[in-house]
């Protein structure tokens, strides 16, 4: 049964509809995930309102000796956390596991919160007078998170908002509820204050909910445009700093130059890794003059030869997506893709794995889609990339700012000057060179643009600690007549 986590103790909701958790390779029901009603929203946020005023008080050097033992705690059932991840989402054994080392270092540098939370002063700034800039906690804060990385995502968040000393909301995706409950299970065993934490499993409502309730002062929001934007402009008129971090398209340009063996490696791996349903993964290459045949074949053998399968059998590469209604779409838009011109020279439709009946869709490479179809700029959000060929480079840094999406873009070129030209010019919020997952590490910001992102500060690294906490200013002057001779 998946509970919340509220007030240090699981609660069965009271939810009257629940959502069936399915392994997405097998079939197989994994629970149900309650639709939490608002009420429950509310237990939580007062649960986190009444834990705000000690934990802010408690030191940030004991704050986060919480996170060490979490970290500790979480390289000891990283094993297992994982495999529920691929359990629930259906990315492969190796995907998962590199999804939580990522989690866990998001944890590692929030561990130095006692550096990054300094403010900073200046003395003199008039005769005998101070000024200082301190960080304080915001109070409640929540996180809301999408199906597609279960362990790492709410961590860009979590281990940053409470060594800052915020309390914390948080709403896992209710198609994915069970990698978290394994985090909270971890976490309860840590003797963290009671409502320091707290987790409601739900849907649309409990996001409403949230983004409604009036002792909730920030939410981190990570999923799809049409929805963070909602998340946005409520959460904005509702008096909420807000980060919501959106869907993608993204594109690779590959120069003639490129070294074309590596280059299709590490965009294969891009495009068809945890099945496509990645913000970072690559759906168009745009190849620039020569490079568009060569790199066309190696890329088609790529994706012929990616093994499809249940992600805890080894030798697997690619696992299934996510429901049978996310299948059902991704190929729609492939038949339509091809209605509108397209060859699919690598065909992943209809795609069947022997002893498995899973949302299974193969890797699928397009060429010739025209560059007005509406598929080119839709997310499909499954392993299909299109090709498409420019003459120059201009001409593709103009397609890869032409679309709505700012996510992530990436160049392979052995030209620096080139290099440098489309990481100057491209308007994303994350650049490869050479890479074609350009994730940042926790201590950078997990960045994003245009229609990839709604807010100002993003998740993981200094932008964290800077969304978490509210800046204040003083400015002092003790009069010298104030000495007492003692
Ligand atoms: P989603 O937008 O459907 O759901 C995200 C969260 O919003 C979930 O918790 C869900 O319960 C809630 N939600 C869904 N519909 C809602 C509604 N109408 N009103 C209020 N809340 C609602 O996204 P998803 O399908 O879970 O995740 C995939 C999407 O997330 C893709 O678009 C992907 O690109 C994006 N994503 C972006 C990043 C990034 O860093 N930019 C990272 C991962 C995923």
């Amino acid at each position: 049964m998946i509970r919340n986590y509220i007030q240090g103790e699981w609660r069965a909701s009271s939810a009257t509809e629940q959502v069936r958790v399915i392994n997405p390779a097998t079939g197989d029901e994994l629970g149900l995930t309650p639709l939490s009603p608002a009420l429950e929203v509310d237990q939580a946020a007062q649960a986190a309102a009444r834990a705000f005023p000690s934990w802010r008080r408690t030191p940030v050097t004991e704050r986060v000796q919480f996170l060490f033992k979490l970290k500790s705690q979480l390289e000891v059932h990283f094993d297992d956390i994982s495999r529920t991840i691929t359990l629930e989402c259906g990315k492969t054994l190796g995907e998962s596991r590199g999804e939580m080392r990522r989690a866990i270092e998001n944890v590692e540098v929030a561990c130095g919160m006692p550096t990054l939370i300094q403010g900073y002063n200046s003395e003199d700034i008039a005769a005998g007078i101070d000024e200082m800039m301190v960080r304080q906690p915001l109070g409640v804060c929540a996180i809301i998170a999408p199906f597609n990385f279960p362990g790492m995502i709410p961590f860009w968040f979590l281990p940053y908002a409470i060594a800052c000393g915020n309390t914390v909301v948080m709403k896992p995706s209710e198609r994915v509820p069970l990698t978290m409950q394994k985090v909270m299970a971890l976490l309860d065993t840590l003797s963290l204050p009671a409502g320091v934490v707290n987790l409601v499993n739900g849907g649309r409502d409990v996001v409403n909910a949230i983004l409604d309730h009036p002792v909730i002062r920030a939410v981190s929001f990570v999923g799809s445009s049409a929805v963070a934007r909602h998340v946005y402009a409520r959460g904005a008129a509702n008096g909420k700093r807000c980060q919501c971090q959106g869907g993608a398209k993204n594109p690779v340009v590959v120069l003639p130059d490129a070294d074309f063996a590596s280059a299709s490696d590490v965009i294969a791996d891009s495009a068809f890794g945890c099945a496509g349903q990645r913000c970072l993964a690559t759906s168009l290459a745009i190849t620039v003059g020569d490079a568009g045949s060569a790199f066309s074949q190696v890329i088609q053998d790529k994706a012929r030869t990616r093994v499809t399968g249940y992600g805890l059998d080894d030798g697997v590469q690619m696992g299934p997506v996510i429901t049978p209604e996310s299948r059902a779409r991704i190929e729609s838009l492939i038949d339509k893709a091809v209605s509108d011109g397209a060859r699919p020279v690598v065909d992943g439709r209809r795609a069947n794995i022997p002893g498995y009946h899973g949302n299974f869709v193969k890797p699928t490479v397009l060429e010739g889609l025209a560059y007005a179809s509406e598929v080119t700029s839709t997310e499909i959000f499954g392993p299909v990339l299109s090709i498409h060929h420019v003459d120059d480079i201009d001409a593709a840094i103009a397609l890869v700012n032409s679309g709505e999406y700012g996510n992530q873009a990436c160049l392979f070129t052995g030209s620096g000057a080139y290099a440098r030209k489309f990481r100057h010019e491209a308007e994303v919020g994350n650049i490869g060179i050479n890479v074609a997952v350009a994730a940042p590490m926790a201590f950078f910001p997990f960045s994003g643009a245009r229609g990839s992102f709604f807010g100002d500060l993003h998740g993981q690294g200094r932008d964290a600690v800077e969304f978490f906490t509210q800046e204040k200013v003083v400015v002092e002057r003790w009069p010298s007549g104030s000495f007492r001779r003692f």
